[in-house]
C-alpha cells in the first residue's frame, strides 16, 4: 500500500488527518486478517509550496520541513495511526529519480524544453479521469503548467526541473536541478514496493497493490504517478486506488487560501483528548466529503463518554452480535459510521440495563482498539 504523505508546510490539518485515518483502517484490517503488509508513504519535502512558505517566513526550507515532519508525526502518534514500514522523502531518492527519468526517456517518453524535462503524456490520454478543458484547469490549479509555450501537449508533467536562482538543487544525469511531484511518489512506490530490482523487470510482472490519497489526488497527481509508472514497467503501476473525502468547516471548503484550516497540534494544545478527534472523523464515511465543526467534537465526546461509562461495567449486554456487527460494517467499505453506532447502541443499552450479563467489555474493548484504532 502506498499512500500520498504530506508536503512538510502546514502538517496536519484535519483534511490530511481524515485521509491518513481512512487508510490506517485498511492496514488494521489487513494486519488482523493476517497479511504482512507493506506500507510506504513519502513526504514530498522539497516542492514549490514548501519554497514559497519557507521565503515567505525566512526561515531554511529544510529546517520548515523538518520541523513540520516532526509536527506530523507526532500527531499521527496521538491519532494512533499506525506508521508506514517506510516513510521516505523525495530529497532521499534523487538517485531512483535520476534512473527512472534514464529509463523513461530510453522508452521515449521524455523530452527538453529549454534544459527542462518534460513526460510525454500522449499515450495515456485516453484514460484521462476527467474532459480535456477540466482537467487542464485541474492541473494548472495543481502546480502544473499548462500555458508553457513549447510543450508538446499542456498536460504534460515536469519531470526534472533545471536549477532555479535561490532554490536548491542537485546532480542528476540529467543537469543539476530538482524533480517535479508526480516522478517522486511513482519511483518511491515502485522501489519500496516491488523492489530494487523493479526497473529490471518491464512488462509482465507485479504492480503494487494499493495507491491511496485524498479525492484532490486524483487529477492530476494519481494519473500522472501512474501513466509514469506504466512507462516504466510497460504494464499498470497499481491494481486499486483509494480516496478518501475532502473535509471542510463550518459549510466552507477548508484550504489555506480561505485561512481556515483547522490543525490536529491546535485541537490537542487546547487540551482535546486526541481520541476524540480520531472518533469525530470515523464518525463520517471516509469517502464521504464532509464539514468538521465544534458540534461533532461534542457529540463525539457524548459518545465516548458512554461508551466509556458501558465498558468499565462488570455486566453488559452481551457482546458477540455487537462485534460482530462492527467487524461487518468495516469490511463493508470501511462503514465506520455504521460500526460506531452499533458500537453506540451497545453503550446504551448497557447503561439502559436491559439483559445485561457479565463480562465482556474487554473483548469488546480489545476489538475496538485492534480495528478502529480506539483506545477506549
Ligand atoms: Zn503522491
Amino acid at each position: 500500500m502506498y499512500v500520498c504523505g504530506i508536503t512538510p508546510y502546514d502538517a496536519t490539518h484535519l483534511g490530511h488527518a481524515a485521509t491518513y485515518l481512512a487508510f490506517d483502517l485498511i492496514h488494521r484490517y489487513r494486519k488482523i486478517q493476517g497479511a504482512s503488509v507493506s506500507f510506504v508513504e513519502n513526504i514530498t519535502d522539497i516542492d514549490e509550496p514548501l519554497l514559497e512558505r519557507a521565503t515567505r517566513d525566512s526561515v531554511d526550507w529544510r529546517t520548515l520541513a523538518s520541523d513540520q515532519i516532526d509536527l506530523y508525526r507526532s500527531d499521527m502518534t496521538a491519532l494512533h495511526v499506525l506508521p508506514p514500514q517506510d516513510f521516505v522523502p523525495a530529497t532521499s531518492v534523487m538517485d531512483l529519480i535520476d534512473d527512472a527519468i534514464t529509463v523513461m526517456d530510453r522508452n521515449g517518453f521524455v523530452y527538453q524544453l529549454d534544459g527542462d524535462l518534460y513526460f510525454d503524456i500522449t499515450t495515456f490520454l485516453s484514460d484521462l479521469p476527467l474532459p480535456l478543458p477540466d482537467a487542464i484547469t485541474a492541473f494548472s490549479e495543481k502546480g502544473g503548467d499548462p500555458g508553457r509555450v513549447g510543450k508538446k501537449h499542456p498536460l504534460d508533467p515536469i519531470l526534472w526541473l533545471s536549477h532555479r536562482d535561490g532554490e536548491p538543487g542537485w546532480e542528476s544525469s540529467h543537469g543539476f536541478g530538482r524533480p517535479g511531484w508526480h516522478i517522486e511518489c511513482c519511483v518511491i512506490a515502485l522501489r519500496y514496493l516491488l523492489g530494487e530490482h523493479y526497473l529490471e523487470s518491464t512488462g509482465t510482472g507485479p504492480s503494487i497493490d494499493l495507491q491511496g490519497g485524498g479525492s484532490d489526488l486524483v487529477f492530476p497527481h494519481h494519473f500522472m504517478s501512474a501513466a509514469q509508472g506504466a512507462a516504466l514497467l510497460g504494464r499498470p503501476f497499481a491494481k486499486d486506488y483509494v480516496h478518501s473525502g475532502m473535509v471542510g468547516l463550518d459549510g466552507e471548503k477548508m484550504s489555506k487560501s480561505k485561512g481556515n484550516l483547522v490543525f490536529v497540534s491546535t485541537l490537542l494544545s487546547d487540551g482535546v483528548d486526541p481520541v476524540l478527534i480520531r472518533y469525530a472523523l470515523l464518525r463520517d464515511h471516509y469517502q464521504s466529503d464532509r464539514m468538521w465543526s465544534a458540534d461533532k467534537l461534542s457529540r463525539a465526546t457524548e459518545a465516548v463518554t458512554k461508551i466509556r461509562t458501558a465498558l468499565a461495567r462488570e455486566e453488559v449486554v452481551a457482546v458477540q452480535s455487537t462485534s460482530q456487527a462492527i467487524v461487518n460494517a468495516v469490511a463493508n467499505n470501511l462503514d465506520t459510521p455504521a460500526a460506531l453506532k452499533a458500537l453506540e447502541t451497545w453503550a446504551q443499552e448497557t447503561l439502559d440495563g436491559n439483559s445485561l450479563v457479565a463480562g465482556g467489555a474487554g473483548e469488546l474493548s480489545r476489538l475496538i482498539d485492534a480495528l478502529l484504532g480506539l483506545a477506549l
